[in-house]
């Protein structure tokens, strides 16, 4: 635990600001940047083009970064779920996974601790809110994950716990560094949201080129409400009448999220009405087979047929449809399973 302020997290302007208030040249904060962000280093004492009286000041002064590992999980898949340790004592989670058909490397990044949406399938909404991250934790999940894992990562998925648009400024800022600073391009940055629809008007106005995926998982009120209590404020039509404002004013195509409970909301009609609602949009379907959070709370996965039926009957529509891989299923780091398992452990039920 440490009550210094972390260097991660800080733009390259802002590294400016703080070496010239240390009176050492401008010069200095691209060093210190590159080291931080290109390099991934967390010891002052390993900056060895920084003069040694240098490291000394940062190191009295600040940390560069404040996240500790609680625990490091390996899937079979080799997916690793890093829980981190905050300096209250509250607890987040992100995923590095690997897809070998691309070779590529991606993060799954949380923005809140817990999370007050309270989706009836996700294992984070049964946490309830704990608080927001900073722009510092968000950043230094990934600058941490590369640390460790030395993967060169390409893509960003804000997909671990959270509502990513319930924490909208800080969630913004560390795009920005997470871009600029850390040199993940804006197309490889997928936001994924509940539906917020003043924050996604909002994020429209900013015309960023990353990814908007929505989690939808319903074609009608009547189904979404039975386990998406957000739609009470945020109802289907209205939030797909935000697409429509979101890619007219981005030019940006949207991924639909669409989660598949066996019974609930995976039949052909649901189908035939998810293409009826999303016929002029410009999008992109992914059907995410729900993963387990425990029998207690009612739902299954469907069959792989029916699955496979599902995506059929929505491939009769204009969209590209595709069935999300499962990632780390046998380490609970799959989507909706993030629950910060040490934290329940210590707390009383
Ligand atoms: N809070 C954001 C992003 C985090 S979850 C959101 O809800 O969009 C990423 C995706 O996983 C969302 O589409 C979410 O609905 C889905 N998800 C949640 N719980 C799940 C579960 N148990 N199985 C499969 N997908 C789940
Ligand atoms: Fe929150 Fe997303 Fe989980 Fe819903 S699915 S409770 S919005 S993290």
């Amino acid at each position: 635990m440490s009550a210094k302020p972390s260097l991660i997290g800080l733009s390259h302007e802002e590294l400016k600001t703080l070496v010239q208030s240390l009176d050492e040249p401008k010069f200095r904060a691209d060093q210190l940047h590159s080291w931080i962000y290109v390099k991934n280093e967390r010891d002052f004492d390993k900056m060895t083009n920084l003069a040694k009286s240098l490291r000394q000041k940062l190191s009295e002064k600040y940390v560069i970064g404040a996240l500790s590992i609680a625990e490091k999980q390996v899937s079979a898949d080799g997916t690793i779920k890093y829980l981190f340790r905050l300096t209250d004592g509250q607890m987040v989670e992100s995923v590095l996974m690997y897809f070998e058909e691309r070779d590529v490397y991606a993060v799954c990044l949380s923005t809140q601790v817990g999370c007050a949406v309270n989706c009836d399938f996700c294992a984070t909404g049964k946490l309830g809110f704990k608080r927001n991250l900073t722009v510092a934790e968000i950043v230094e999940q990934l600058i941490y994950v590369r640390h460790d894992s030395g993967a060169n990562v390409r893509n960003i998925v804000f997909m671990g716990q959270g509502e990513p648009l319930l924490n909208y400024d800080n969630l913004m800022q560390a795009t920005r560094v997470i871009n600029h600073s850390a040199e993940i391009g804006m197309r490889h940055i997928t936001i994924s949201t509940s539906g917020i629809i003043p924050a996604i008007d909002r994020l429209a106005e900013e015309k960023l080129q990353l990814t908007l995926a929505v989690s939808l998982h319903a074609p009608d009120d009547e189904t979404r409400l039975k386990f998406m209590p957000i739609n009470k404020k945020y109802p289907v039509k209205e939030l797909v009448n935000a697409l429509h404002r979101y890619v007219d004013k981005t030019g940006r195509r949207v991924t639909i999220e669409y989660i598949l409970l066996a019974g609930v909301n995976d039949t052909k009609a649901h189908a035939d009405r998810l293409n009826d609602l999303l016929r002029t949009l410009h999008c992109n379907i992914n059907l995410i087979p729900y993963n387990p959070i425990g029998e207690q709370y009612g739902y299954e996965r469907p069959s792989r047929d029916q699955v496979l039926s599902f995506r059929d009957w929505l491939m009769q529509g204009p969209h590209k449809v595709t069935v999300r891989i499962e990632r780390g299923t046998d380490i609970a780091a799959a989507c909706g399973q993030l629950q910060n398992k040490n934290l329940l452990a210590a707390q009383p039920a």
